[in-house]
């Protein structure tokens, strides 16, 4: 018996293992695959207004906008927020930087001045759990935030 809970216990680890590689996998912090928002932009079943692309980001136009400028940058592959980040997200960071420097010029607001803010949790305000960095320019910005 003890043997065959332990087959049991092993093979849940597989199928828990398997969904989350095949992307559908519930995990802290948001939804990977099939229940995330972000995911369905990055995959193009949401449609996004596109802003820019390269192999392992994109940038959109927020569907809300809070500045004459408003472009959400994301990984496509799924981090819930910027709480989950590690050194195996060193490529993505980069790239998302690079990203923004090339948004603000193609926007017009790298002389002017621009924020860039991601939300992390609940007191933030974080509404989607796929880590996204808000562009915001075109105007002044307060500070602090509210
Ligand atoms: P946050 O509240 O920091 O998680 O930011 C989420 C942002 O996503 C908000 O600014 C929303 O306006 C924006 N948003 C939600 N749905 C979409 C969508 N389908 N396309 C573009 N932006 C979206
Ligand atoms: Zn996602």
């Amino acid at each position: 018996m003890g043997t065959g809970w332990a087959a049991v216990a092993i093979s849940a680890g597989a199928a828990w293992m398997a969904e989350a590689l095949r992307g559908g996998d519930k995990q802290l912090g948001g939804y990977v695959g099939t229940d995330c928002l972000f995911c369905k932009v990055v995959s193009g079943e949401v449609p996004s207004e596109k802003v820019f692309e390269t192999e392992k980001v994109l940038a959109f136009r927020d569907i809300n906008p809070q500045a004459p400028t408003h472009v959400l940058v994301v990984p496509k592959r799924h981090v819930g927020s910027a709480a989950e980040l590690g050194t195996e997200h060193a490529d993505e960071l980069v790239d998302i930087f690079e990203v923004c420097n090339v948004v603000a010029r193609q926007e017009g607001v790298d002389s002017s001045g621009y924020r860039i803010v991601t939300n992390v949790g609940r007191n933030a305000g974080q509404s989607v759990f796929h880590l996204h960095f808000h562009l915001l320019g075109g105007r002044p910005m307060t500070w602090p935030p509210g």
